[in-house]
């Protein structure tokens, strides 16, 4: 299928999960994942009429970027940030979905270009506590909320979060519920919180249903990242 009709089909699922779960339509909004993938992909896409685009890597993100910049994308970065990577993503990112220690927090806020507005930001969850992945701990979070919210520069959204793989869907489900509570609680202590930004290809109708408001989808919209992809980017992320 061209990437235009699977574009169509995402959204009819995504339609169709958030209608079965009794939820507002237009509720969960879609952000292509386009790591490792080409830019005439991108522009397949966007021509097709999606306009939220995510990234990981910077050194990737970059020239895709520049080489877009007639089309009006939103970019969203949604990678591990290094400390000395923050000026460049606080000058071409809208939103930075993977914020997950205060030091990040206060460079991307000092780095943010005046012209450019307020950064929008989600922090990132590790709510399982794997060590293998990035986000902060339960217990880092509610400093790390608290910080951003007082960022002149930065816009608090919500919460960003992957949790491990579940090929079931209750096991898939039982997770995004936990962090679905999270998210209840932190949305009622501030006001401008309205993204919980969870599930991927392979477990989006599970979030939906537990309440993610922004699924974010590469392989399913753009078909498999190139085998090698992650070598390719090592050393120059
Ligand atoms: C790669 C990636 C995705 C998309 O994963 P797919 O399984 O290709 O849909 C979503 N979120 C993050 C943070 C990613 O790095």
């Amino acid at each position: 299928m061209s990437i235009a009709e699977n574009l169509r089909q995402i959204e009819q699922q995504i339609e169709d999960a958030t209608h079965k779960a009794g939820r507002a339509v237009n509720s969960v909004t879609l952000l292509a994942v386009s790591k490792a993938q080409k830019i005439n992909k991108i522009e397949e896409a966007f021509k097709a009429g999606q306009k939220l685009f995510g990234e990981s890597y910077l050194s990737e993100a970059i020239p895709k970027i520049a080489s877009l910049k007639e089309y009006p994308i939103e970019w969203h970065f949604i990678g591990p940030i290094q400390s000395n990577k923050t000026k460049e993503i606080a000058s071409h990112f809208a939103w930075v979905q993977s914020v997950d220690r205060i030091k990040i927090a206060r460079r991307l806020s000092e780095q943010r270009p005046e012209n450019l507005g307020a950064l929008n930001i989600t922090a990132q969850i590790n709510m399982f506590d794997e060590s293998t992945k990035q986000g902060a701990s339960i217990t880092e979070i509610y400093d790390l909320l608290d910080f951003i919210n007082q960022q002149p520069n930065l816009n608090l959204k919500g919460l960003m979060s992957i949790p491990p793989k579940q090929s079931s869907e209750a096991a898939q489900k039982q997770q995004f519920h936990k962090l679905q509570e999270l998210f209840h609680r932190i949305k009622s202590t501030y006001s401008g919180v309205d993204t919980l930004s969870m599930g991927m290809s392979g477990d989006m109708i599970s979030a939906i249903e537990e309440g993610s408001t922004m699924v974010r989808v590469g392989t399913a919209l753009f078909g498999a990242r190139p085998e090698n992809w992650k070598q390719q980017l090592k050393g120059n992320s």
